[in-house]
């Protein structure tokens, strides 16, 4: 695997490092930029500072073969570039919009050592119309390169995966000649997916999935991605109104929604009732897309909805737990098992793991926590009062309740039984429905879950 390309990556987040680990291992020379000293030091000593099954990996054959360049440089690495990617972060304004900041940032420095033939690819989401602006600076310094929008799918937990066997490679641009050299990039790492799995030491998931390549414009680009995100948003929240309805209305959410995604035209993936979305992207994508809408005119009054009910969850879980169990929490021992945002990651952006841990505390609990990964990251927006174990058995042990808060394999594949006897809890809070509440109940504790 060797390439004559020179590509870089500005910005060694999620998306940043797994782009530039993946193509490094393609035989792409790669310049992967980061700008926090503290996160360049971990990178440099050849680790990731976050967790990712199989990057730790690839960051080690990049080192070793010297395919992979770990720099805060990003002007010199501009300029060496026959194509650029740039995966800076887009946080949320606290008013929901995109703050830009960064992306302007890297676009202004960019286009001041871009040569004119090299590509610059926009990873990062943004919001639509973002790109014009984009030009527009190029325009201000003289640049002459061409800008095109190719947004990111991947998932936390499974990103290597997801770029090694994606189901689509979006790319937006005013050429499709410029498309077409970013989709023959992606071709590349398509052809080596399965070397570069084997690297990684990752199972490939689903090897069946043909990719689809789509080749659009700049802005139709720029809409798929947070409309595909919002879509996902808005089916989790549907769900989760339809379980609120299930719980009062004496039905099973689990078997409604099983039954109704079976229909092809619905489909069973993110229809699931639990505590709802959260992460370092659904939130702020539905909320930046809900501020561009209003900026265009359009009231997308579907979105807000969606973002009220996502926002209900974890105050609805710790309600129904509350009256399940008929007493205060005054004092009483509790255990939130998970704290990252999803299962497979040590992201807590925005985890309703951490909300529901904290509401408890609110509540009067006596709380103490577990999550195979994400202990150190919770801790900035955990309640100081929130004691964090190390293993799920000391977690367990002498607690009157247990809520399953993130659904990690430790947590879901436990023994009950064993945990039973360590935590003598009475309820058992299924805050994601991962498990089934006839062998809960085998087990002695009381089982409550999210619309059953
Ligand atoms: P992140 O915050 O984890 O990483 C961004 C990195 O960029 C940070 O390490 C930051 O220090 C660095 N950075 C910022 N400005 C820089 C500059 N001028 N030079 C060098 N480095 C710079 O973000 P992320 O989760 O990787 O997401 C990046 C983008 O991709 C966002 O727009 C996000 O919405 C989108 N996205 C994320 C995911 C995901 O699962 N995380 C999936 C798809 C799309």
């Amino acid at each position: 695997m060797s390439s004559t390309k020179t590509i870089s990556v500005i910005g060694c987040g999620y998306v940043g490092l797994t782009t530039a680990t993946v193509l490094a291992s393609c035989g792409y020379k790669v310049y992967a930029v980061e700008k926090d000293p503290k996160r360049l030091s971990v990178l440099k000593s050849g680790k990731s500072f976050f967790y990712e099954p199989g990057i730790d990996e690839l960051i080690a054959k990049g080192l070793d073969n010297k395919n992979l360049i770990i720099t805060d440089d990003l002007e010199s690495s501009v300029a060496k570039s026959d194509i650029m990617f740039s995966c800076v972060g887009t946080p949320d304004n606290p008013d929901g919009s995109s703050d830009l900041t960064y992306v302007f940032g890297v676009a202004e420095q960019a286009s001041k050592v871009l040569k004119p033939k090299t590509i610059f690819v926009q990873k990062s989401t943004v919001p639509v119309g973002t790109g014009q602006k984009v030009k527009a600076i190029f325009a201000k310094n003289n640049c002459r390169s061409a800008y095109v929008s190719n947004p990111e799918f991947l998932r936390e937990g499974s990103a290597i995966h997801d770029t090694l066997f994606p189901d689509r490679i979006v790319v937006g641009g005013k050429s499709s000649a410029d498309n077409e050299a970013v989709i023959e990039i992606y071709k590349s790492v398509i052809a080596n997916h399965n070397s570069v799995a084997k690297i990684a030491n990752i199972t490939p998931l689903d090897t069946a999935t043909k990719t689809n390549y789509i080749s659009t414009t700049l802005a139709s680009a720029e809409l798929i991605k947070v409309t595909a995100n919002a879509f996902l948003a808005l089916k989790i929240s549907f769900a989760n109104s339809i379980a609120k309805l299930a719980d009062k209305a004496n039905a099973n959410a689990v078997d409604v929604l099983e039954a109704v995604g079976a229909d092809k035209r619905i489909g069973n993936d993110f229809l699931k009732a639990g505590r709802g979305y959260g992460g370092g992207c659904f939130p702020k994508d539905v909320s930046g897309l809900i501020h561009s809408a209003h900026e265009y005119g359009v009231n997308l009054e579907i979105m807000k909805s969606a973002t009220a009910v996502n926002e209900s969850m974890p105050e609805y879980i710790v309600a129904k737990a509350l009256e399940s169990l008929g007493k205060p929490l005054n004092g009483r021992p509790v255990v939130v098992l998970g704290l990252a945002f999803k299962a497979g990651t040590s992201d807590t952006r925005r985890s309703p793991a951490i909300t529901i841990a904290n509401l408890l505390v609110s509540k009067g609990a006596k709380v103490k926590t577990y999550d195979p990964q994400a202990s150190q990251e919770s801790k900035e927006d955990l309640d100081q009062k929130i004691v964090i174990e190390s293993s799920l058995s000391s977690a367990l042990k002498n607690t009157k309740v247990i809520f399953v808060a993130t659904d990690w394999d430790e947590f879901v594949e436990m023994d009950l039984r064993e945990a039973q006897k360590l935590s003598k809890a009475e309820l058992f809070v299924d805050c994601m429905n991962r498990f089934d509440s006839k062998v809960v109940g085998a087990n002695n504790f009381k089982y409550v879950g999210v619309g059953q």
